[in-house]
């Protein structure tokens, strides 16, 4: 009358348990960096370009606007990224989206080049999916045409602490440092909250494997 399963010997179990992903768990405090982002992304000016600067844009990077490639590795490009970022230790660079300081790019690259300096990253032996760890061709020819691009529009960041006053600029990173705090309170009490609702899940279902969360 069991309905106990058949035995499963180890070699199964690996296959079974590495076909498996637990999605990944968000923690309040885990959203900190795309609040920041968010905190900046909200004061940048963004420029649209003419239809002749995208022109341009496209003739130093030697592409074709019916076949957008990604400038760091060739890849179909998917987005437009921002050479230099906007964000760095959780401030604004200064830099903004402007087409001088965006260029095609794939999502892997996007993602994997972050807030880093792009030319350091191109090279980097040690940033996963980086062009250099995927073996990229033309990666020198493809940092010069990057620096060309650079060159075409030389800007220097933007002082948004000077336009608007320190005062008004202090206030906005105060706000963003209360949600900081607001964010760990709500953490704490959700861990709380998560423990009992385990606790209580594993007193009512004794043959559930569900284990507490850390
Ligand atoms: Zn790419």
């Amino acid at each position: 009358m069991s309905d106990a399963p058949n035995p499963i010997d180890k070699v199964r179990e690996k296959l079974l348990q590495s076909a498996f992903r637990m999605p990944s768990v968000q923690t309040m405090v885990s959203r900190k960096s795309s609040i920041t982002n968010a905190f900046v992304n909200a004061i940048i000016p963004v420029v649209p370009p003419t239809a002749h600067e995208i022109e341009e844009a496209l003739r130093i990077l030697a592409m074709d606007p019916e076949n957008l490639r990604c400038a760091y590795c060739g890849d179909r490009s998917t987005e437009w990224d921002h050479l230099r970022p906007l964000v760095k230790n959780r401030r604004p660079t200064g830099f903004i989206s402007e087409i001088g300081n965006l260029v095609p790019s794939c999502g892997k690259c996007n993602q994997s080049k972050r807030n880093e300096d792009w030319e350091t990253w191109m090279r980097s032996p040690t940033a996963t999916l980086s062009p250099f760890c995927r073996g990229v061709p033309d990666l020198e020819h493809r940092i010069q045409r990057l620096r060309a691009y650079q060159r075409w529009r030389p800007t220097e960041p933007v002082n948004f602490e000077q336009i608007v006053g320190t005062a008004a600029w202090r206030a906005y990173w105060q706000r963003l440092q209360a949600v900081d705090e607001m964010l760990a309170q709500c953490q704490l009490a959700a861990t709380d909250l998560a423990k009992t609702i385990a606790a209580a899940r594993h007193a009512s279902t004794r043959t559930d494997t569900t284990t507490t969360p850390q």
